[in-house]
């Protein structure tokens, strides 16, 4: 057999199937990640609300408030040594009605009753003092101090590259095609080449009922994409808002949020949407004019600030409401199916959980003696950045400030940016006002040779 051997084959590189991978290589596992995109995050996992939850709503005693209170801890424990960044908002959950006034005192036990015990009640006078630009209608709120907000790339990016630099194997442009169990062993077949691994963990993502039906033969459960629109306001709004602003959440969703990004921004978002269509993720005007009124209801000051981008993202959801995970002990089989909407934080978490239950299959496993943590570059704005640093600072974004030497490490380094959306997620090139206008030309001479797809200049707006 000349097939590369591996213990464990993740499928997926996006938030979970990196830290899946990164847990194993830290347990001793032989990894190979195998992503059908060009770069890690191609799928959910490139579009999302980035809020570091926890848990205070989740459901009670459900695998999914236990992986993100554990995801949550892992976060802060290693957030230092990986140069991750957390700015501490805090959250607020605000009340615009009687009826939803009401709802606060179910929720503040609730919090309790899931651990988060900081939880307290604001009355409408203490609300606008904490926040004196949110509408004067507001009925009261609830404050919940270890609400944060991170950089929704450079974490995964982080759990990757500690997995690479500690000798897994990441393939890019490789789906896998095909695998069936022969003995102790998945025999694998990707578009780039043939693998054996002791055992599978499916975190594809929008495709996880898809995997898991190409190798179990059916799949245990089904996905229904559920899209997500955002609204980007310029930098200048992120003065009017200090904590994140949560409604009171509705059965289905977390409802729209208004939150500063790490990046200097405030965002208004996202829709809950259905939709058949896994791999689009599009954004319409009615939705976003509808995202944009209600952000000025909310912050009225925000009826003139100007909008910078809009994006979407589809959350992996499924036909019921917990996560779906799935070990088939006897066929090396683990699935991280129907991450929704709280993946990011939740991943360290889940990862865990994952090695803890497929570690039986996996005996002989013994953690190596030294661990290699190489800090990400750092992107958020209350934080230093590059440009900020003595030395040759040739900025080459002038929107993100971005400098030719962040870009340049972006493309080499343990995990290099291997397309557009990659390098953007990496240094924030081209995500600014002019989005690529001004810097267009230099990042495709800069970036020349590096990515597998060349980059034409027409084909700048349409990655995100
Ligand atoms: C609108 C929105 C807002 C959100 N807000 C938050 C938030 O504020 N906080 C929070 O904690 N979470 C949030 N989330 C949730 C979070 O983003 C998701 O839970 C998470 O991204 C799901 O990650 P994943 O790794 O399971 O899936 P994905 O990111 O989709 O990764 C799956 C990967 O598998 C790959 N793949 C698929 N099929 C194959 C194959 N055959 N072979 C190889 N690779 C394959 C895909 O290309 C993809 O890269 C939000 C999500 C959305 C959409």
């Amino acid at each position: 057999m000349s097939e590369p051997a591996f213990d464990v084959a993740v499928i997926g590189a996006g938030v979970v199937g990196c830290a899946v991978a990164r847990r194993f290589v830290l347990g001793g596992a032989r990894v190979l990640l195998l992503e059908k995109g060009a770069d890690l995050l191609s799928g959910a996992s490139k579009a999302n609300s980035a809020i570091l939850h926890t848990g205070f709503d989740a459901p009670g005693g459900s695998l999914e408030l236990a992986c993100m209170q554990r995801g949550y801890a892992e976060y802060m424990q290693i957030a230092q040594a990986l140069n991750l960044p957390v700015l501490e908002t805090g959250a607020l959950v605000a009340a615009w009605s009687d009826q939803e006034f009401e709802r606060l005192a179910q929720l503040h036990a609730q919090a309790s009753d899931n651990g988060v015990h900081d939880v307290q009640r604001l009355d409408r006078a203490e609300m606008l003092a904490r926040e004196p630009h949110i509408a004067p209608s507001v009925r009261g709120g609830l404050l919940v101090p270890g609400e944060h907000v991170i950089d929704p790339w450079s974490a995964p990016l982080a759990y990757l590259r500690q997995a690479v630099e500690n000798g897994g194997r990441a393939v890019f442009d490789a789906p896998l095609l095909a695998g069936r169990r022969v003995g102790a062993q998945w025999r694998l077949h990707s578009a780039r080449g043939h693998f054996r691994a002791r055992c599978v963990v499916n975190c594809a993502g929008l495709w996880g009922d898809r995997v898991e039906a190409m190798l179990l033969g059916q799949a245990s459960f089904q996905i229904k994409p559920r899209k997500g629109q955002f609204v980007v306001f310029d930098k200048s709004a992120s003065a009017l808002l200090r904590s994140i602003l949560l409604p009171v959440p509705g059965e289905h969703s977390k409802g729209i949020v208004l939150t500063r990004t790490v990046f200097g921004n405030l965002l208004v978002g996202p829709t809950a949407e259905e939709q058949e269509d896994r791999s689009r993720a599009t954004v319409e005007r009615a939705a976003l004019q509808r995202l944009i009124d209600k952000a000025g209801q909310l912050l009225p000051a925000l009826r003139t600030m100007p909008v910078t981008a809009v994006y979407a993202g589809l959350r992996p959801a499924s036909e019921k409401k917990e996560y779906r995970l799935h070990l088939q002990a006897d066929a090396g089989y683990f699935a991280v199916g129907g991450i929704r909407s709280t993946g990011l934080t939740a991943a360290l978490g889940l990862a865990a959980h994952v090695f803890d239950r497929l570690r039986p299959c996996l005996p002989d496993l013994a953690p190596p003696d030294r661990v290699l943590c190489s800090p990400v570059p750092n992107l958020a704005e209350h934080r230093e950045r590059d440009w900020e640093k003595p030395g040759d600072n040739d900025i080459v974004c002038h929107c993100e400030r971005v400098t030719r030497r962040e870009i340049e490490a972006a493309l080499t380094g343990p995990v290099p940016a291997l397309d557009l959306g990659g390098l953007k997620r990496r240094t924030r090139v081209c995500m600014g006002r002019c989005q690529g206008f001004h810097c267009a030309a230099r990042v495709a001479e800069l970036s020349a040779g590096h990515f597998h797809a060349p980059l034409a200049l027409a084909t700048l707006d349409r990655h995100g």
